[in-house]
């Protein structure tokens, strides 16, 4: 038999000492290996990531700029650019006589449009963008220069706290989750929101000779016995043959995953901005959601709730 796991979730800003180590840690968790953490290990393992394709690792933190009305003119293309943006955040804030932009985005999209804009004039404003903090210190393409007049940097998405301002925290400010020993069926669900970001268990990597699963409450909670015992008997028969084919010379793990069920249990690393995480409360918390993402929602929300006094009531289903 495999073994019955009970969902967790766990807010993961403000866990780690740096932004690094918090990246690294939701890298591991694709791999199982966060046991391998260490002092150092933090930026040569995203350099590893980031050198195999893995990139979407560098979305679960990013940079907010603030950017001077003055300064407009000089740095107009880059705001421009930031607009037409899909991953870039912009707003324009306006404080009693003066006018200012907010920009944001994780690293990601910062690392790309630093590279969609290196032949053209927003280079070198992109380039200073890029160098004042970040991971200029994690990806080493970068180097390290003088930010572009006008342009300040400040702070992390995940720490954006600007004076009380409710929109510009909703907009920019990002909070990243993660949630252990959930179906296979639920991350899927989850995955469709966009545009988040994920890092998930992978199957491909990780040995899952031992098939935890999670049992759903119509069938775990029934009165009689036999939906309990047919589910438990899929699950032996999807074990065993799993271990069978991960036994047979010539089939690759990542083959022999195929024939794990929906129930499997996998663990996920998910980063969205506050009016995300708003959205798909709203949405996975209701009495047409599933039971299982609805149980994750409403955790996140208390989590939320408990960290940023401000984030919104939501009325959740108790279905
Ligand atoms: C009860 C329920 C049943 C469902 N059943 C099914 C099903 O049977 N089959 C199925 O395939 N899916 C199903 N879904 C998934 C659903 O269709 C969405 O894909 C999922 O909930 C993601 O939410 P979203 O599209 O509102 O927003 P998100 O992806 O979270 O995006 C947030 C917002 O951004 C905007 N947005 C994002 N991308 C685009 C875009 N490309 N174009 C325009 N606007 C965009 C929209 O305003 C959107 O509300 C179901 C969801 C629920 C809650």
């Amino acid at each position: 038999m495999g073994n019955k796991v009970t969902m967790s979730v766990e807010l993961l800003d403000g866990k780690f000492d740096n932004v690094f180590t918090k990246l690294e840690a939701c890298g591991r968790i694709c791999y199982n290996s966060e046991s391998k953490m260490e002092e150092g290990t933090a930026i040569p393992y995203i350099e590893k990531l980031l050198k195999a394709g893995h990139e979407s690792v560098i979305e679960h933190d990013g940079m907010v700029f603030y950017v001077a009305d003055q300064y407009r003119d000089s740095i107009v293309d880059l705001i421009t650019s930031v607009s037409g943006s899909t991953h870039l955040k912009i707003s324009e804030h306006k404080w009693k006589m003066s006018k200012s932009y907010i920009i944001s985005g994780n690293f990601r999209a910062w690392r790309d449009h630093y590279r969609a804009s290196f032949k053209n004039p927003i280079a070198a404003t992109s380039k200073a963008f890029m160098s004042t903090h970040l991971l200029a210190l994690a990806i080493k393409d970068f180097g390290i220069s003088k930010a572009a007049q006008g342009i300040s940097y400040m702070g992390l998405t995940s720490q954006f706290r600007p004076n009380s301002n409710i929109d510009l925290e909703m907009k920019h400010l990002t909070a990243t989750f993660r949630i252990d020993n959930v179906s296979r069926v639920m991350t899927h669900q989850l995955v469709r929101h966009r545009p988040c970001a994920f890092s998930q268990r992978s199957q491909r990597w990780c040995n899952e000779s031992d098939l935890k699963y999670v049992m759903p409450p119509t069938i775990s909670e029934h009165e009689i016995d036999v939906p309990h015992n047919t589910f438990n008997s899929a699950i032996i028969e999807a074990k065993n043959r799993l271990n069978q084919l991960y036994e047979m010379p010539g089939v690759r793990k990542d083959d022999a995953r195929f024939v794990l069920p929906n129930a499997t249990a996998t663990n996920i690393v998910m980063t969205a901005t506050l009016n995300q995480w708003r959205h798909i409360i709203t949405l996975r918390t209701s009495d047409k959601a599933s039971w299982e993402i609805r149980d994750a929602m409403k955790l996140i929300y208390q989590q939320l709730k408990e960290r940023y006094d401000f984030f919104p009531e939501i009325e959740t289903a108790n279905a």
